[in-house]
């Protein structure tokens, strides 16, 4: 799932029904239909085509290898084979020792193969992001996302089902408004391809999320913090974002794709290192290592994309989008108004004083995208947050 502040997402496959369907069935209360129209641009800047997603052959192989338990495996044979090295006689040892050295021309050889093998794989699997035209690693295909979004959703759905509130109660309803008024403003080739649900799951959490397949949580704890809609349609946007971006096939793509480097070093570190302990704090430094310079900063480059795109989103549906820096002003208040220098480098998520920064950047194209859909008029609009804004983050 992709969220405000969990980071793991899935894609759905293209379902289209056309509003009246959903008008008469009254059984699918929490899933959204949009009126069926000829899709247009997403946003102004952009979006005529989308990036076909590519069904690499390794996909899905080297997305099941990044899971905890083939990383476990790994760490064990890294293990074996130095027990078995350490078990070995003497004269043995230098027969290998002697080995080894003969082939090290042929073993480096075949290290800069696999090297360069890889960066074509890479290269030869670049696309463009819809909305933004970023180049981006993409291994994995719609139908190949969706077995895994299935999966996904069965867990949060038992997991979350008894918190959900009902189609009728106001807060669903709200959040349900929202969403269809984004998605109809917004229909595209991307929008209508997805099978849209709200679900509003009643917990103290501020938060809320979006799976591949379409499966939008909120829960009441965020919806607690919001002033008005504005600011509400500022979050949903964001989740519909990453949807329609498919971040969470992107997210899958390059961890499977450095998992495969990942799980060499970490099978050599317990091979090579002489003592368990002294294995397991290198495999903990080099998980830190990799999420310092990897993860972490492409997950807050995700995130800064969808604040960017929700805020197209939600200015398309003629929100006033300048309440949304307003609401992630008062919850960089919230959480003390510090500068989180240090934190924010161990954050999948950006500080909400850079986001408010971000979007405070886009505010003027936001508002002239606004303004090109024939929306009402902004009112005045007066935010003594924002001017204290200014004062403190400067
Ligand atoms: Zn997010």
């Amino acid at each position: 799932m992709a969220c405000l502040l969990l980071t793991r997402k899935l894609y759905g496959q293209p379902v289209v029904r056309s509003f009246t369907q959903y008008i008469s069935n009254v059984s699918v209360k929490t899933r959204l239909s949009l009126p069926t129209r000829k899709p247009q641009q997403l946003v102004t800047r952009t979006f005529q085509t989308t990036s076909k997603v590519h069904a690499a052959p390794l996909g899905p192989l080297l997305v099941k290898l990044s899971s905890p338990l083939y990383r476990f495996g790994f760490l064990y044979l890294g293990r074996r084979l130095r027990q078995y090295w350490n078990n070995l006689p003497p004269d043995k040892r230098a027969k290998y020792t002697k080995i080894f050295s003969n082939s090290r021309n042929a073993i480096f050889g075949g290290v800069f193969a696999f090297g360069g093998l890889s960066g074509l794989y890479y290269i030869s699997h670049l696309e463009e992001a819809p909305v933004t035209h970023r180049k981006r690693f993409m291994i994995l295909n719609h139908s190949q996302l969706e077995k895994v979004a299935a999966f996904e959703w069965q867990k949060m759905d038992e997991m979350l089902e008894r918190k959900k509130l009902p189609p009728h109660h106001p807060l669903f309803k709200k959040v349900y408004k929202i969403v269809k008024r984004i998605l109809i403003a917004n229909q595209s080739r991307e929008v209508n391809g997805i099978k849209w649900e709200v679900n509003v799951v009643d917990s103290d959490e501020v938060n809320a999320f979006v799976l591949a397949n379409g499966q939008i949580f909120v829960f009441t704890g965020i919806l607690n913090e919001m002033e008005n809609e504005n600011e509400l349609a500022g979050v949903l946007g964001h989740e519909i974002a990453h949807a329609i971006m498919g971040h969470s096939a992107e997210l899958l793509s390059l961890a499977g794709f450095f998992n495969v480097f990942s799980l060499a070093i970490l099978t050599t570190l317990w091979a090579v290192i002489p003592t368990d302990i002294g294995a397991f704090a290198a495999s903990l430094l080099q998980n830190t290592i990799e999420d310092l310079i990897i993860n972490l900063p492409y997950s807050r480059k995700i995130e800064q994309e969808a604040d960017e795109v929700g805020l197209l989103l939600a200015a398309r549906a003629c929100y006033d989008v300048r309440y949304v820096p307003r609401f992630w002003h008062r919850m960089h208040l919230k959480d003390g108004g510090g500068s989180d220098a240090i934190m924010k480098w161990f954050s999948t998520h950006p500080t909400n004083a850079s986001r408010v920064k971000q979007i405070d950047e886009l505010m003027p194209e936001a508002l002239e995208l606004r303004s090109s859909f024939q929306c009402p008029q902004l009112q005045e609009f007066y935010d003594a947050s924002h001017r204290f804004r200014q004062v403190r983050l400067i």
